[in-house]
């Protein structure tokens, strides 16, 4: 039903509209996700609330864990009610309502803005990757897996400049302006999100009454009632391996910033000014010209109110991102002689953004193994960044506060998490929308991110250990705890792969 014939990339102009509202939502959760705990610990002087940081890290669990936990309902609110499409865009107003209440800067409006980003993002996450997979037909397997990669690009181009961006203006400037400029890209996010609606035709419209009425026959779907059972079951196995991956994963995220900031060598000699203003200029440029290409692109498809909310968009995130790599070229040249800490964070959104259309090559032309066997080399690759971290730390004496390992170690691990996740999370995705029945499309995604919501539960309460373990063990030690727990999940996950393949009765 989807007219290819204007498609960029061989993929449905649909999926990069569908990429510009991921991409604009995911800048507004991770920037004020990233801005959440400083502001909390920062005192009240200077415009925070002064927070214990185990207060602090207290709020921000259950902030992120109930944005990852309400999916379940946004999506069974979309599969009986709303559809996708609906949910997407009311979601995204009410996140943008929750940003927008948070820059108001009084305490009850901050908690209503919290609670309100928690519920639009359970209504827009799962369902605005649903969307993507009802571009798709049966038989266009290996499409789908490129598009989900590039999707999932969309997300991390979001989390990387909204880290930089509200974490640089709500630090330097002002937490509310940081919290509001979440809230403002949302807006214009959802807004161009609104004006393309033209171009999905009948995709992701409510259910029918006789959708509904089906719904309510149990197993009545396209396929017969025990294959339906069996991909469900290949669905829960693949969100329960996630959750190993996740729980590394965010474990990793703690970790490696102490790590970063303790026992790194950041230290640059002489041609860091040039190196700076070289990767500068880079990071500037080149998404400006990806981004207008595929805007250029969708134009024709999607009529000029489209094209006005993005170049509204263009020049909002353009004035503001400029102003900030000026500033923070300014910073720079004062103090080149180390790289900051935080910085390492979104080394992971940045090696993303760059490999994405990669892998996305990869899956549709060289290798597409079957899903269990790119699961398990995901979590492998999870591994072995771990292993690269201890073996660059098993020089540090136990107990040590601080050390001088090579950044080179830090990057190496960020790399090859980086790798594992592209094997695992957007395909992932890729095998939801494939397995599940339409009438479950929504829910079936919200049990895919639930697999995040009980990582990073695990993972808070590991953490509440883990100076515990770092005063028994050594730091080397330590990481290859988390090298040996995701290459094991990941082995056994390869071995189920004949089991599995029964299970998803010829999905690829
Ligand atoms: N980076 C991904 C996103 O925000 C992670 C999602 C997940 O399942 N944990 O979309």
């Amino acid at each position: 039903a989807t007219p290819r014939s204007q498609a960029i990339l061989g993929q449905p102009n649909q999926l990069f509209v569908l990429f510009f509202t991921e991409m604009w939502e995911r800048f507004s959760y991770y920037g004020m996700r990233g801005l959440l705990v400083l502001f909390l610990v920062t005192e009240a002087a200077k415009g925070g609330w002064g927070w214990t940081r185990a207060e602090a890290t207290s709020l921000y669990g259950w902030y992120t864990g109930l944005a990852y936990l309400l999916p379940i309902l946004g999506g069974y609110i979309a599969d009986r009610y709303l559809g996708t499409r609906r949910s997407v865009l009311i979601g995204g107003f009410v996140i943008a309502a929750g940003h927008i209440s948070m820059f108001l800067n009084t305490v009850p409006s901050f908690y209503a803005g919290l609670g309100l980003v928690v519920l639009g993002t359970g209504l827009f996450k799962p369902n605005v990757s649903a969307i993507v997979g009802q571009l798709y037909g049966p038989k266009e397997d290996n499409a789908r897996d490129g598009g989900y990669t590039l999707f999932y690009m969309g997300v991390n181009a979001g989390a990387f400049f909204g880290i930089l961006l509200c974490g640089y203006i709500g630090e330097k400037v002002s937490w509310h302006l940081g919290f509001g400029l979440a809230g403002l890209f949302m807006i214009l996010g959802a807004l161009q999100f609104w004006f393309s609606q033209g171009i999905f035709g009948d995709i992701g419209n409510p259910p029918t009454a006789a959708d509904r009425a089906k719904a309510s026959a149990s197993a009545a779907d396209e396929a017969p009632a025990h294959v339906v059972a069996d991909r469900l079951k290949a669905i829960f196995v693949f969100s329960f391996f996630t959750i190993f991956f996740w729980f590394a994963f965010e474990q990793a995220g703690g970790s490696m910033t102490i790590f970063a900031a303790d026992y790194t060598d950041r230290a640059l000699v002489g041609t860091s000014g040039f190196v700076f203003k070289v990767v500068n200029s880079l990071m500037t440029v080149l998404p400006a010209i990806i981004l207008t290409w595929l805007l250029w692109k969708l134009n024709r498809s999607t009529g000029s109110r489209y094209l006005l909310a993005n170049a509204m968009l263009a020049l909002a995130f353009a004035v503001i991102w400029g102003l900030v790599l000026w500033m923070l070229g300014r910073e720079f040249a004062l103090e080149q002689s180390e790289v900051p800490a935080s910085w390492f964070g979104v080394l992971n959104s940045f090696f993303l953004v760059i490999l994405a259309p990669m892998f996305s090559k990869m899956w549709e032309k060289h290798w597409n193994p079957a899903g269990p066997v790119k699961f398990g080399v995901g979590l492998v690759l999870l591994g072995l960044g771990f292993a690269a971290l201890s073996y660059g730390s098993s020089g540090i004496p136990q107990g040590a506060k601080t050390a001088q390992v090579s950044m080179v170690f830090l990057c190496l691990a960020y790399l090859l998490h980086t790798m594992g996740e592209l094997c695992l999370s957007p395909v992932g995705l890729s095998y939801i929308s494939k397995l599940a029945p339409t009438r479950l499309l929504g829910l079936m995604f919200g049990v895919w991110f639930l697999n995040t919501a009980i990582a990073n539960k695990l993972a808070g309460f590991t953490g509440s250990y883990i100076d515990d373990i770092s005063n028994h063990y050594s730091m080397s030690v330590f990481f290859l705890i988390f090298t040996a727990i995701p290459i094991g999940a990941g082995v056994v996950l390869m071995l189920l792969t004949p089991w599995m393949k029964k299970k998803m009765h010829g999905v690829h």
